[in-house]
């Protein structure tokens, strides 16, 4: 059968492989003229690349990982020691590290933190272990009830000193959401620390090799391509055409480079836009339904990358830093980090700006010159005297509406991938699955939308009475 799908960014691209792996046709229509959407990424006057963001790879990424086996690319991630590295505020230039050891979980991740005395006190490392127990062992439902609070309000309930945040959380919240702990989920948190203790190899980071389009989103289109799909660039769906039973009739779709519009039919219909988009598509007869009146309380929240390419070495360092710095979120020496990216004698940082509410509608100069400021904190020999290290040229990448903001009680509005309509699924990394807004999110919610796709499609006589 054929599938439309609205989209080409991880939860598209994954729901057109998994759906061709069922024997399906999918078409997928991409509005721009890049692969990837958030982890789209361009080629400036020079031939160095920059991107929508600084992304990382986890070891608790099962569904990420298949999908590398699966495409046999799995030597296209570059993983870094078992680390966390913080900056320390308190002696700038200096680092404070979590180190995993090699031996299983969670005696691992209880020992890099034991061993860490830089940055929490035993009375709190005490205090926020204990904190920790009833996420480990009630796990999911115990995650899913934490949503009524935020990640302060969680650490006051459970008596762990708020310093705990200054230390840890503020840069940890800000990595995974660009907001800070007092707006973010205490879901999200718990989420992350229970996939980091549970599993030997959780909070292990990989970086791709080069850029996410050329080096993971094209591998996934050649594969969808060669058994039968279609990825049309340039493709934007207009408009959701309705039947008069507010099934989909059919797409709307423009033709960038053709300057024209066209409709498409198929025997199913997906979007895998971003929910921010896609409310503004939804026909109105479908308005009253509750699970897009609900998309209502989702939003995307703003974030900017930030690329500077420096004329000498800032740092040796193979893995990625939180910053712990008021402005930034975490970064990397890509020209270190990432092979493609690779140079022996001058640094390139890429560095995530967050929260950037305040910030998003500034001039990229002004951005960089307050992001100058704070790196002057951070490497403060590098900046001053005759051998100063200079900044070559830079790029910032805006993006005012990223993956929902991940608030407290916005769990309940993630819908599920398959809609009231029966021929109209949902996939990106707001619809409900167990990875919140991430990669791995974005490529589960592809799967379990060609899942549910196949299901609906191939139910037998026998199948439906079972
Ligand atoms: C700065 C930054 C850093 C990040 N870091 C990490 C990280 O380290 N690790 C991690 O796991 N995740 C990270 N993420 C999150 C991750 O990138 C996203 O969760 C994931 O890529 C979302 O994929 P998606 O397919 O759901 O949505 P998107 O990537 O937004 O894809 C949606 C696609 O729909 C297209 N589209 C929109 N409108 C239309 C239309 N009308 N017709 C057709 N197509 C349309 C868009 O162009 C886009 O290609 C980061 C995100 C950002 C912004």
């Amino acid at each position: 059968m054929r599938v439309v799908i609205a989209g080409a960014g991880l939860a598209g691209l994954s729901c057109a492989k998994y759906l061709v792996d069922h024997g399906h046709i999918p078409i997928v229509l991409e509005a721009r003229d890049v692969l990837g959407g958030k982890v789209a990424a361009w080629k400036d006057e020079d031939g160095d690349w920059y991107e929508t963001g600084l992304h990382i790879f986890f070891g608790a990424y099962p569904n990420m990982l298949q999908l590398f086996k699966e495409l046999d690319i799995e030597d296209r991630l570059q993983w870094k020691s078992h680390s966390m590295i913080f900056n320390q505020p308190s002696e700038p230039g200096t680092y404070s590290r979590f180190d995993f050891p090699d031996i299983p979980a969670p005696v691992n991740g209880v020992s890099a933190i034991l061993s860490n005395n830089d940055m929490l006190s035993w009375n709190e490392k005490i205090l926020f272990g204990l904190g920790l127990v009833p996420a480990m062992l009630r796990g999911q439902k115990y995650l899913d009830k934490c949503d009524t609070k935020s990640w302060t309000d969680w650490l006051k309930e459970h008596n762990i000193p708020e310093r705990v945040n200054d230390e840890v959380f503020i840069a940890m919240s800000k990595a995974l959401n660009f907001i800070g702990p007092d707006e973010i989920s205490s879901t999200v948190l718990l989420t992350a620390l229970n996939r980091f203790l549970q599993e030997k190899n959780g909070s292990k980071m990989a970086f791709l090799d080069g850029a996410p389009p050329e080096r993971l989103c094209q591998p996934m289109v050649d594969y969808i391509t060669a058994r039968g799909g279609e990825v049309h660039m340039n493709s934007p769906l207009r408009e959701i055409n309705l039947n008069e039973d507010s099934t989909v009739k059919s797409f709307t779709v423009a033709s960038l480079d053709k300057n024209e519009k066209k409709e498409l039919t198929a025997d199913a219909y997906v979007s895998a836009m971003p929910v921010d988009l896609f409310k503004l598509m939804i026909p109105k007869q479908w308005k009253g339904l509750d699970a897009f009146s609900k998309l209502d309380g989702l939003n995307g929240v703003p974030v900017i990358n930030i690329h500077l390419w420096f004329d000498k070495k800032l740092t040796d360092i193979d893995h990625l830093l939180f910053s712990r710095s008021p402005l930034l979120s975490v970064y990397a020496d890509m020209s270190i980090t990432c092979k493609e990216y690779e140079d022996p004698n001058r640094s390139m940082l890429e560095l995530v700006f967050a929260p950037a509410k305040d910030w998003i509608n500034r001039s990229d100069q002004d951005i960089v010159d307050a992001t100058m400021e704070e790196l002057k904190k951070l490497f403060p020999t590098h900046f001053m005297g005759d051998d100063k290290t200079n900044l070559r040229k830079y790029k910032v990448v805006k993006t005012p509406r990223s993956v929902y903001k991940a608030v407290p009680g916005c769990q309940e509005f993630r819908p599920s991938q398959k809609s009231p309509i029966k021929n109209f699924f949902l996939a990106g990394d707001y619809t409900m699955q167990k990875y919140l807004a991430s990669m791995e999110g974005a490529v589960l919610s592809g799967k379990l939308c060609a899942e549910s796709i196949n299901k609906e499609y191939t139910k037998t006589p026998q199948n439906v009475s079972s």
